[in-house]
């Protein structure tokens, strides 16, 4: 009896032993899987480059397939997020259909800053300079009355500059004139004023790389209609031509159209996009798509959001849901409003609505190239707080530029580029 429970004892403690091992060795196996380490390693695209295409072909593979390797991936992750958000986490329906590549066609090799900037000069100048002839046409005359300072006023709010900055220009171009005399140079004054009413102490720069290895995320916000997705498709240009790798998220998952429009832009330029079916949590989108950008070691995750503005608690709650979910895996960098420069103080009245529902960082100027009333620009930075960074100057593919405050003033005065 004995030796007999003593061999039982034995079987028993063998079995225990070889459950613990199995349980070790499966949960190694799926730490390794979510970590990504189970997965061939993907090459970044550096879109231009044969590198660039490489990736896209390696995406066209995975995608026939299903899902590629970096949704399965942010999938792991997102089941985390969802339990760690618990009640307002992410919703089951919230499903994306993973990383799309760019497919096929022939890869476009965007133009670079420098020459884009040359290129565009005249644009930013374009009718606008009108409004410097005016202003200088009464900044020339003798003896400077009453009436054409109103005139001179006038003439700046005509032109979008909106009543503080306006007001601001006439004392300081007013007072320095009285100082100078009749050594007064008004086409330099004006100039000097204009420079400052645009002075900002916020940089101009796109923050568009994140710290330690993670990408840097630019939330792109804005009403419909705005040129938000071109935006994006245009600014994923600007950074491919700069040299960096992009990664677009197409959040905007309450409009087909705006994805399909985002696939179309990046499949130009090999720049892959993340998306989802149509009505899926945009906040799940975000995530996925942040999460491919780390796996791929992506410099630069672009993320669309949508822009409808029925219901500001709705849009405060989504645009407040994408940031916090996609600030789980890499700090977003960058939140840019985009602007139709048309609209003038209506737009200004949108635009605050965005900017109470998210902290934004920078301004983008669409439509610069058609209207007259460049004092748009001015209105926009001084009303809304906020360093215009980006202007788009047409409805050409490379027709978005940085925003240069000098080059801006000497187009508006009509100087010789
Ligand atoms: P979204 O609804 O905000 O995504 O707007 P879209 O990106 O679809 O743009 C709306 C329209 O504005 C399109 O016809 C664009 O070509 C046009 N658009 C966008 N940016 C500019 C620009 O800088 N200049 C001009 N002239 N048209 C622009």
């Amino acid at each position: 009896m004995g030796s007999g429970s003593g061999i039982w004892l034995i079987v028993l403690g063998l079995v225990v032993a070889a459950a613990v091992l199995g349980l070790i060795v499966y949960g190694l196996a799926g730490r390794a899987r979510r970590s990504g380490r189970g997965q061939p390693p993907r090459s970044a695209p550096a879109a231009g480059t044969a590198g660039g295409a490489g990736g896209v072909e390696a995406d066209q593979a995975a995608g026939a397939a299903g899902p590629t390797a970096a949704a399965q991936t942010a999938g792991g992750e997102r089941a985390e997020a969802r339990q760690a958000n618990g009640a307002g986490g992410l919703e089951p329906g919230g499903e994306t259909e993973g990383v799309v590549a760019a497919s096929g066609g022939e890869i476009e090799v965007p133009e670079a800053p420098a020459s884009r900037l040359r290129r565009l000069r005249g644009r930013l100048a374009g009718s606008k300079s009108a409004l410097g002839r005016a202003l200088l046409a009464v900044l020339s005359r003798d003896q400077l009355t009453r009436e054409d300072w109103d005139e001179f006023e006038e003439t700046l709010l005509m032109a979008d500059v909106g009543a503080a900055a306006s007001e601001q220009i006439l004392e300081r171009v007013r007072a320095a004139m009285r100082v100078e005399g009749a050594g007064a140079d008004p086409a330099a004054t004006l100039r000097r004023e204009l420079l400052a009413a645009l002075e900002t102490k916020a940089s101009r720069t796109i923050a568009d790389r994140g710290g330690q290895g993670a990408p840097g995320v630019i939330l792109v916000v804005g009403v419909n209609g705005s040129g938000k997705t071109t935006t994006i498709g245009r600014l994923a240009r600007l950074e491919v031509a700069a040299g960096n790798s992009v990664l677009l998220g197409a959040a905007d998952t309450f409009r087909a159209a705006a994805a399909d429009q985002l696939a179309a832009w990046g499949e130009r330029v090999g720049v892959p996009v993340a998306r989802g079916p149509e009505g899926s949590d945009p906040a799940a989108v975000a995530f996925d798509a942040v999460a491919a950008g780390i796996d791929r070691q992506i410099d630069t995750v672009i993320i669309d959001t949508a822009g409808r503005l029925h219901n500001k608690a709705n849009l405060m709650a989504e645009l407040e849901k994408i940031r916090r979910v996609a600030a789980k895996q890499a700090p977003i960098t960058e939140t840019l409003l985009v602007l139709d420069a048309t609209t003038g103080q209506n737009g200004l009245t949108q635009a605050r609505v965005f900017t109470e529902a998210v902290e934004v960082t920078g301004i983008v100027l669409t439509k610069l190239d058609g209207t007259a009333k460049g004092g748009i620009v001015i209105a926009v930075q001084r009303e809304l707080g906020l360093p215009v960074k980006l202007v788009g100057l047409g409805e050409g593919p490379d027709d978005l530029a940085p925003f240069d405050e000098e080059l801006f003033v000497d187009g508006l005065l009509g100087a010789k580029p």
